[in-house]
């Protein structure tokens, strides 16, 4: 183990592997057994470093994937190829998942940019061809011997992200790494070296030859994690927001002479932080509420906040008596939004979902003191329908005022609303409420005719169903016989 790492977050990770260990050994000695290494590397060990729980156990090995794929078939209930080209064959064993990848020592064509697989021989380099430190650490199995070449555990402790070799040559390699720099930043809270900023700025431009589809991945992990604002703002000040999302940078408006209109890049990033505050808790864990309607992360909801006011520079007006204004800023948003999420190849279901709430963000705002009619409120949940419970929290998220009492004023209002559709809500499910015999069953029992008296035994049977609830059939015949002896 590395001589300076402090002994707490020894002491930590080891807690933290303690289930995986068994696993971990019966594998490296497996690997051993047939004159194989085999080590833990990148996400996990990184992970564990962190107290985090990473999904899935990534291994690195000096066999070659036919040996691989034998010793996992051997070890596993099942294993499957995930390329062979790429080397990496993944294998199951009860819950636990693996994926074994032989060394790789990558080298690129220069033109296309294309990685060229190349497997390698040793460790190190296949530690050093890896896009940050952190990442670039192994576990040896089957004795937990840390390698750490590049000093990533003292990154990590530091909380700083470099790269094994010079960003400038790890980023040309492949630009893809300058995305992961800002996922991991809102995902482990680490913050890029000057020099790893210094570099992703100069080639932010080529990221453009890296596919949609790759780029789209990373900022889905950013937008999931913990803190995606942190990783946003990497995007927007290195100029790679230019690349994947320019409509974000591009609210950062001029001020205008007057100083009227607020700054709408940093109002989005607020709003956003406020969405994620408004969203229940992960829909496992501790403290898990299954019952909840927005279980955190919610990508729709925070792709919404996000982007709810991208339609703004675009409508923006100057007006003949100073002020701004920024009509039809919903229904332009929504147009812009689905064209950038379709460009990322996002699928239709979120793009159709985050697109709608833009365009139903300000529709509260003709709520004003609780003005609108029974109707005007059930188009609201009507309209919104699966989405509700979203743009009620998008609704909420997006003031940003500084003025406490208009604050209040808007949540008061908002309250109010979520109020007033409750009780529509009970109303229309009481609306529903049938008595538990309708009128010919109700004419058989008493053996009459349609009349007043029926609709009069009627509304009896609907009251006793109102203030009993369900009582059954027979005994709802057994009341009406009663109450028709009483009135007799
Ligand atoms: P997570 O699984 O939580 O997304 P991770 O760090 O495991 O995080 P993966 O995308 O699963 O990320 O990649 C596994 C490992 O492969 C990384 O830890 C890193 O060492 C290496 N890696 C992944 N992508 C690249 C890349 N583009 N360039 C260099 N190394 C990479
Ligand atoms: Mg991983």
């Amino acid at each position: 183990m590395s001589p300076d790492l402090p002994p707490e977050i020894l002491r930590a990770a080891v807690a933290h592997l303690a289930p995986t260990v068994p696993l971990l050994t019966d594998l490296g000695e497996r690997f051993a057994k047939g004159g194989h290494d085999l080590a833990l590397v990148g996400g996990p060990v990184r992970d564990t470093f962190l107290g985090r729980t990473s999904g899935d156990l990534d291994f690195t090995t000096s066999a070659s994937p036919e040996q691989t794929e034998a010793i996992l078939a051997d070890w596993g209930d099942a294993h499957w190829d995930m390329g062979r080209e790429f080397g990496t064959i993944g294998a199951r064993k009860g819950s636990d998942t693996v994926e074994v990848t032989t060394y790789r020592a990558d080298a690129y064509d220069g033109v296309t940019r294309k990685p060229v697989v190349a497997f390698g021989d040793n460790l190190e380099d296949d530690l050093v061809r890896r896009d940050f430190t952190v990442n670039a650490m192994a576990l040896r199995l089957p004795d937990l011997e840390l390698v750490d070449p590049h000093g990533g555990m003292l990154d990590l402790a530091a909380g700083r992200l470099r790269t094994p070799s010079t960003p400038e040559v790890s980023f040309s390699d492949d630009p893809l790494r300058m995305m992961r720099a800002a996922r991991f930043v809102a995902q482990l809270g680490v913050v890029p070296a000057p020099e790893v900023l210094e570099a992703m700025t100069a080639a932010a431009g080529t990221l453009e030859i890296v596919s949609a589809e790759r780029v789209r991945d990373e900022l889905v992990k950013l937008l999931l994690a913990d803190d995606p604002v942190a990783g946003l703002r990497v995007l927007v000040d290195t100029g790679l927001a230019e690349q994947v999302l320019p409509e974000l940078p591009a609210l950062r408006l001029e001020i205008d002479e007057h100083h009227r209109h607020k700054d709408v890049y940093e109002h989005s990033l607020t709003v956003l932080q406020q969405a994620i505050d408004l969203e229940g808790p992960p829909l496992s864990g501790p403290d898990a509420d299954p019952d909840h309607p927005v279980p955190a992360p919610d990508l729709v909801l925070r792709l919404a906040a996000l982007l709810h006011d991208i339609g703004k520079p675009r409508t923006r007006r100057f007006e003949a008596g100073g002020g701004v204004s920024f009509h039809h800023h919903d229904v332009v948003g929504a147009k812009l939004t689905a064209k950038r999420m379709k460009a990322l190849r996002f699928d239709k279901d979120t793009t159709k979902a985050v697109a709608r709430l833009v365009e139903l963000h300000l529709r509260f705002h003709g709520y004003g003191e609780g003005q609108w009619t029974d109707s005007a409120v059930r188009r609201y949940v009507t309209d919104a329908g699966p989405l509700l419970e979203r743009l009620h929290r998008l609704t909420r998220a997006d003031c940003t005022t500084r003025n406490q009492r208009k604050a209040t004023r808007l949540r008061r209002a908002y309250d109010d609303l979520e109020e007033r559709i409750a009780v529509l809500r009970e109303q229309e499910e009481l609306d529903k409420v049938r008595p538990e015999l309708d009128g010919n069953q109700i004419a058989a029992v008493l053996g009459i005719e349609p009349g007043p008296v029926l609709g009069e035994a009627y509304r009896y049977l609907l009251q006793v169903r109102l203030d009993e609830g369900p009582i059954g059939a027979e005994a709802a015949q057994e009341r009406l016989r009663q109450w028709w002896a009483q009135r007799s």
